[in-house]
């Protein structure tokens, strides 16, 4: 690694991108920057992205070899409402990056989602057929497409759904189902769709070794898939988190139908196989994971 080389990660106060700049923070041999938003105090540097000439300035200032794409809208609900505002940030702004990363040399990292599959012949390899169900993710698909009609210099790296370190529990959508649990019992919890829950550190791990492996090989690029190997509903993962609560699973109903509202796939399970033939990555057991999230959170003060 050439201690001169940039990254950037943007997204540094997301849930993703915390994870990601402590890790590097933790192991990694080069310079790197964190920008944020709303939320962007300290190290993390304040950067609106859909500020373009802030975020060429910020390119031609910095200089990065890499950047690794975390910045996103990522709710579903709020994309299906929202949708000029969605594809400006997750479609926009991430063909504007590819472009400035093309004029400069620099590779490009994006992190996209499971939602690109409308979940019905899963396993999914990197290569297979897309089809999202939801607006969210038709623009994380748009933005992987403007990036591949930009250049060739990316990786795309698809992950399921999130959890780890939270500001607070509605930030992951494992840990909004404990906001549900603290309401009133009995709890109606989905037990229709098959989820993959992966811990952001594991997630971080790998965007950190895509990135040396991209130092030391041009021609590291591709699309790429990591995901926790442990199948759970909502209702599933809702039982292992309500002993910690003091709750019993016996007071959760399972619902086997859909969830009402916007459409979501019923099972993306993603194929780790290409990461893993690297001896990359590391997938840690949800339950201990959990477990240890929550007991270290302060759940009665946590409403939202
Ligand atoms: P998140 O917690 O919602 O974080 C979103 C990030 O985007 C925040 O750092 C936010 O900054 C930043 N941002 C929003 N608007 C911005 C703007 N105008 N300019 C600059 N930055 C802006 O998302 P996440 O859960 O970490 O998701 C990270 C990536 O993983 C996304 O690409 C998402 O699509 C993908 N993904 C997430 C999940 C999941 O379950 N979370 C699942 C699959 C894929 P401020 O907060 O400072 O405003």
């Amino acid at each position: 690694m050439n201690k001169m080389e940039t990254t950037w990660i943007t997204g540094a106060t997301g849930l993703l991108g915390r994870a990601i700049l402590e890790d590097f923070s933790t192991a990694y041999k080069g310079r790197f920057v964190g920008t944020g938003f709303s939320r962007a105090s300290g190290k993390v540097e304040k950067l609106n992205l859909l500020d373009k000439a802030g975020v060429e300035a910020f390119f031609e200032r910095n200089q990065p070899k890499f950047v690794i794409h975390s910045a996103a809208e990522r709710k579903p609900d709020v994309s299906e409402k929202d949708p000029s505002a969605t594809w400006a940030l997750n479609v926009d702004v991430t063909e504007h990056l590819a472009k400035l990363c093309h004029k400069n040399g620099s590779w490009l990292l994006y992190i996209s989602t499971d939602y690109v599959f409308d979940g019905t012949a899963p396993p999914y390899q990197p290569g297979d057929d897309t089809n999202p169900l939801n607006y969210y993710g038709k623009s994380k698909l748009a933005g992987e497409e403007v990036i591949q009609k930009v250049f060739d210099n990316f990786a795309i790296l698809r992950v399921p759904i999130l959890y780890g370190e939270i500001q607070h529990l509605a930030e992951s959508a494992v840990t909004s189902v404990v906001l549900d649990l603290k309401g009133s019992l009995p709890s109606r919890q989905d037990n229709w769709a098959i989820r993959y829950p992966t811990h952001v550190g594991d997630v971080a791990l790998i965007c950190r070794q895509m990135v040396e492996q991209r130092s030391a090989d041009e021609g590291f690029r591709g699309v790429f898939h990591w995901s926790g190997n442990e199948p759970y509903t909502k209702h599933q993962m809702a039982c292992v988190m309500a002993p910690i609560m003091g709750i019993n699973c016996e007071d959760i109903t399972a619902d086997p139908k859909p969830a009402k509202g916007t459409p979501r796939p019923q099972d993306c399970c993603l194929e780790s196989t290409l990461l893993e033939s690297l001896a990359f990555g590391r997938q840690r057991s949800f339950p201990d994971a959990i477990e240890d999230i929550l007991k270290r959170t302060n759940l009665k003060n946590q409403s939202s």
